[in-house]
This record gives structure tokens, sequence and C-alpha cells, in this order.
């Protein structure tokens, strides 16, 4: 082979023994780590000339990032076990593939692959099991477990190393991770949150809070958030988005009546809306962070997928009642409701854990709500030419 500048390429280099300059690395934190270790030296991967640079081995960018994705507890356990699971440990070569997509250079990445598969099958097997958030806690990982084996809450009823011991382990975290990443914001009192229903036609329903509330235990039908019998009031932030979320549910009925209620008193939530960039996933310090943010990033995805018509069984709505029903119940976490990014246009919803009796009337004594129907925000929005047709 020539290389551009019409110098004999050297030989194939021997396995193991290809170097790489710092250029070909592009996630920051894994970028100052090997520069610390980098010596002057010629890198492997596509240059013309072959000037001295800053490089490192292949075989030490191979253990830097296994070292960063490995469980270094002692009682490091992997992953879930399901009933047709690979039994097999984990191949250095297929996560690293995974791991490093954006983090490298494709020719180097597949340069670390070949390295690690030739010790793979040289019979050096390098001792690695991945670190927990990377599997066992992974979102998928956590809806398969539940799905299957049909989960209830972690109780007082866990056996160290059973299912719900390592749920338990795992909400933990998230709690922590939550906390400490800011997620936990507030509702404040006045702001106001949209309801609505499907309409035949444009006559304005009238709705009072009994109608266009939470739904009463008896009424409350399962749904994306909530098992059936526990009320939940979805809300928006506008109407465009309450618009948008509920016709996708119902393309018979083209028009959408929505109202307003005003929040009375400040509402903790946990705050699913903007949720802060990764921690490096080289960053061993960081990785519970790192691996709880991936985790609630997926949750929030699954919030914010449409809902009826995405072709799902109601029971794949377990893995997401079930994290919000530990929400709801944290005493950690002291919160009563999610707010949440809509998929159909982007705006912001709420997911409140919040009863009929708390959705007032607007002429209701002061009571002990937590919203009022604000009188006079009732609007009639007609679906096929976007615009409100009739206010009252
Ligand atoms: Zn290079």
């Amino acid at each position: 082979m020539q290389s551009a500048d019409g110098d004999e390429a050297s030989p194939e280099p021997a396995a193991g023994a290809e170097a790489l300059c710092l250029a070909h690395i592009h996630d920051p934190f894994l970028h100052r780590r090997l520069r610390a270790a980098a010596s002057p030296g010629v890198c492997t991967f596509g240059h013309a000339s072959k000037a001295q640079r800053l490089v490192v081995p292949v075989r030490l960018l191979a253990r830097t990032v296994l070292a960063a994705l490995s469980d270094r507890r002692s009682d490091a356990a992997g992953e879930w076990e399901h009933d047709d699971a690979d039994k097999a440990p984990a191949n250095p070569a297929e996560v690293m593939g995974q791991a490093c997509r954006t983090a490298l250079d494709a020719e180097v990445l597949k340069s670390v692959r070949d390295h690690l598969d030739r010790q793979y099958w040289d019979g050096y097997r390098v001792p690695f099991v991945p670190r927990a958030g990377l599997l066992r806690y992974s979102w998928d990982s956590f809806c398969r477990t539940v799905v299957e084996r049909e989960l209830d809450l972690p109780g007082d009823d866990q056996p160290p190393g059973s299912d719900r011991d390592r749920l338990a382990a795992l909400m933990g975290r998230i709690a922590g991770t939550i906390r400490e990443a800011g997620l936990i914001g507030t509702i404040e009192q006045g702001e106001r949150i949209w309801r609505g229903r499907m309409r035949p036609d444009r006559t304005s329903p009238g709705y009072r809070a009994g109608d266009i509330g939470a739904a009463p235990p008896d009424r409350a039908a399962e749904n994306r958030m909530s098992r059936a019998g526990v009320p939940l009031f979805y809300g928006s932030a506008d109407i465009a988005t309450a618009v948008a979320e509920i016709s996708a549910r119902d393309e018979r009925r083209p028009y959408a009546a929505v109202a307003a209620f005003e929040v009375t008193r400040p509402i903790r939530i946990i705050d699913l809306v903007d949720i802060p960039g990764l921690p490096s996933l080289f960053d061993h310090e960081q990785a519970a962070r790192h691996d709880s943010l991936v985790f609630l990033q997926d949750f929030a995805k699954d919030l914010s997928r449409p809902v009826f018509y995405d072709g799902r069984k109601h029971r794949d709505y377990r893995p997401t009642q079930y994290l919000t029903d530990h929400f709801r119940q944290s005493t950690e976490l002291n919160v009563e409701g999610i707010r949440f990014r809509s998929a159909h246009n982007g705006g912001v919803n709420y997911a409140l854990f919040v009863d009929a009796d708390q959705c007032l009337e607007p002429d209701a004594a002061e009571g002990e709500g937590t919203l009022r129907l604000i009188k006079g925000s009732e609007s009639v929005h007609d679906l096929d030419r976007s615009h409100v047709t009739q206010a009252v």
C-alpha cells in the first residue's frame, strides 16, 4: 500500500501494538485520561505523514475503557437473569463496540475490538463483569423483569439477592440521582394546567371540576402511569399540548373541549422535562449518576410515547406504572407528581397524584384542594381547522 506522501507504508503492526493519536478520541473525559498516558510516536490510523504525535497503544485504550465499564463492587451480581438470556459471560469486544460508537473513530474501534477478540480466542479471557447500570439496571432490562415476573413494589419481603431486593436497590439509586441532579421542581401556586376531552360537536360542555378533574377510584381506568382504581390527574401546561394529547386517542370525534385548573398551593414534583447532560460514560466516579440519568431518560421517553395507539398491550404499562407508584409512595422523594415532555409537540405534561376530592369547583369555599377549575377558561377547538369555534 502506498501512503499519500509516497512512502512505503510500514508492515502491519504486531497484534495489539497499534497506537492511536488523541485526535481519534471524541469523549472529552477519555481524551483527558489518555492524554496523561500518551507519549510521542507514530499513529497507525489515517495520516498521510509519519510525523510523531502523542499516541497511546490500542491495548492501553482497551484496558482503560474496560476498567471504566466494569463493576468493581465485590458483590457484583451480573445481569438480571431471564429464561432465554445468553448465559455466556459478557463479551468485552461486544460491550466495547456498543459503548464506544461515538467516542472513537470507526477504524480505531474496529482495531480495539479485533485486539479484544484475539485475546478472547487465544484463551485469555479478560475478567470482565460490566457495571450493573449498563445492563442489569437499564430501562429495557427493568421492563422485562417487572413484566415477566409481575413484581409488586418493594416491600418488607426482600431477601438479599431476590428480584425485589434488586429493585429496591435500583429505586434507591434512582431516587438519589433525582435529588443530586436537581430533578425536583415545583409547580407554583397560580400556574394553570389544562385538561380536555374529545367532543362530537362544537357545543360547549360547561364542564364542572367533577366532570373533568381526576376520576374517583371506582372510575379510574388503567393508564400508562396508573393501575385501574388509582386516581391520577393528567394535564398539560398549555392548550395546544392538551389538545394534541387527547386528539391522538380519538379520531372519530373532531372537536376538543379544554378547561384550565389553577394550582392552589405549591406542588413538589419530579421534573423530567430537561434532564441534565450526562457525565462521561467512561468516568467511573460518575457511573451511578450516568446510568441513573440514562434510566430516567428512557423512562421519560416511554411516558412521552403516544398513548393508546402504540399497539402495546396494557400489561406493558406495568413498568411505567411501577416506577410512578414508587415515586408516589417514596417518603424520601416526597413528591406529588411528575412533569414530562409530550411526544406530540414537545410541550409540557403533568401527571399529578391528585384525586377527585382535590379538584375544586370554581365556586367552592376555600378547602383542602390542590387544583381549582378556572371559571370561563373552557373553550372548544375544531381540530380540522385548528381554531377556537366557541368559548364560554
Ligand atoms: Zn491519528
